[in-house]
């Protein structure tokens, strides 16, 4: 049975619209209420931390917004579809030529197969749209998808949109390293196999893998991405492989989807962003790419969520990449997120704090094990019934002067217990930033453990 509706809103009588001239009075008892899947459990974690930040003048290494002006060629590739008169009316929901002839032909290299741009590429309102619609796409009510903890937040409440049920298995920390005595890989956050089978039910329908992964920076490896294929050969998955930065591996990391993997291509949506690829999040503009079958399924579901995504910035981002691609932007852009790594990374080494080093995506997972808030330390209402992961991320807001993420919140609550002394920092923020955390790292040391 379904759990029933419920609604936070209160207050006194408002009229409510009826039948065609009549009007209903009514009291807060009958007011509207909200569905199930929009249902929450107050400030999400992202406006939480943000009004922290504000209310004690933290620097933000929270929310993955660029904190530097997006290149100027993008900007101008954004100024002249704008004024190009053949952008200012509906996109074919698919979306506009120029941008899927590019994005075929990109991916046609980086695949090594010939992508068809009129059937094999949708268009999305962002990478989440497209997370959303491959969800809606594959999923009927009860049916599961599986996620790996940590997992980016919005697949949860992607999921809850369709009534799609997750299932979770978490990467863990290779058996004998400990992520408390400095710093230690991306790749000893592993992939239990078995682990993952166990989750498979007969309503599984899709696994979402992410890779370069957010918040681990883990790139998977191909033998790891091989097993993820086996198993979703063996079960009949469409596996929604999010690789959304894609173009942001480092040391020579390869990044490779698992669409590319024997077999996959006909069960593989793969989303990503040009949000992430050109540092334009507030652009919307993403896509898929995948067989001709799962696009016409994506298709049906876009076209009923957004019909179609903004025309301007379609072109924009289509332009974008020719310029792009003939002036090296992309290995500029990674070695600027690399030097932006190592600025933070140093500034955690000189805090004499433990991490895990990314290879992928611009994400640095803090382990603050060593860090002691002093007992009796006060927290607000809106934190201090949360996990102690959320309260280390309020005392490094309120007493360091840096706000981070707290990682429980992309853990299932079974396992948010793994995300303790967490801090998920952004690193997609401009050098005098990262050196002001660099400074405020250093009041750290007032609340280090001796003994750790
Ligand atoms: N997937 C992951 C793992 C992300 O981190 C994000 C953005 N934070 C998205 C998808 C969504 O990308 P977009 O902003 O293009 O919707």
């Amino acid at each position: 049975m379904s759990p029933p509706a419920t609604t936070t809103q209160t207050g006194g009588s408002i009229s409510l619209p009826t039948a065609p001239g009549k009007t209903l009075s009514t009291s807060a008892a009958s007011l509207p209420v909200s569905s199930r899947r929009v249902n929450g459990n107050g400030l999400d974690v992202w406006t939480l931390f943000n009004q922290l930040t504000q209310r004690y003048g933290a620097v933000n290494l929270g929310q993955g917004f660029m904190g530097f002006p997006a290149p100027q060629f993008v900007k101008e590739a954004g100024r002249e579809a704008v004024m190009d008169e053949s952008t200012t009316q509906y996109a074919p929901p698919r979306g506009k030529p120029e941008l899927r002839n590019e994005l075929a032909k990109r991916y046609s290299e980086a695949f090594g197969r010939t992508i068809n741009p009129e059937t094999e590429i949708v268009v999305t309102a962002g990478g989440n749209e497209g997370l959303l619609c491959t969800f809606a796409a594959f999923l009927n009510p009860g049916d599961e998808a599986i996620l790996m903890e940590p997992a980016f937040d919005q697949y949860i409440m992607n999921l809850k949109m369709v009534e799609g049920v997750p299932k979770f298995v978490p990467l863990t920390v290779r058996a004998g390293v400990d992520p408390t005595q400095g710093v230690i890989s991306a790749d000893d956050w592993e992939l239990n196999i078995d682990a993952l089978r166990a989750q498979i039910t007969p309503r599984t329908r899709i696994i979402v893998l992410n890779t370069p992964h957010n918040p681990v920076g883990k790139v998977f490896t191909r033998e790891e991405l091989e097993a993820v294929a086996a198993i979703a050969q063996e079960h009949n998955l469409v596996v929604l492989s999010d690789e959304v930065y894609d173009r942001l591996t480092y040391e020579g990391r390869p990044h490779l989807s698992i669409a590319t993997l024997p077999g996959m291509w006909e069960r593989t949506v793969v989303a990503c962003s040009a949000g992430k690829a050109f540092g334009v999040t507030g652009w919307r503009i993403g896509w898929t790419v995948g067989a001709e079958a799962l696009m016409t399924a994506c298709l049906r579901a876009h076209t009923s969520y957004v019909f179609t995504v903004n025309s301007p910035m379609q072109v924009a981002i289509a332009n974008a990449f020719k310029v792009a691609h003939a002036t090296g932007f992309f290995e500029r852009q990674r070695d600027e997120y690399l030097a932006r790594r190592g600025r933070l990374t140093r500034a955690l080494d000189a805090a004499g704090l433990s991490y895990t080093m990314p290879h992928g995506s611009y994400f640095v997972l803090v382990n603050a094990h060593n860090v002691r808030i002093p007992d009796g330390y006060q927290y607000p209402p809106e934190v201090a019934d949360k996990d102690a992961c959320y309260k280390m991320c309020y005392f490094f807001t309120r007493e360091i002067g840096v706000t981070g993420i707290p990682p429980s919140e992309f853990y299932s609550t079974p396992n948010a217990h793994l995300a303790q002394n967490l801090i998920r920092f952004a690193f997609c923020k401009p050098d005098d930033v990262l050196d002001e955390v660099a400074r405020r790292l250093q009041r750290v040391k007032a609340f280090t453990k001796s003994d750790a």
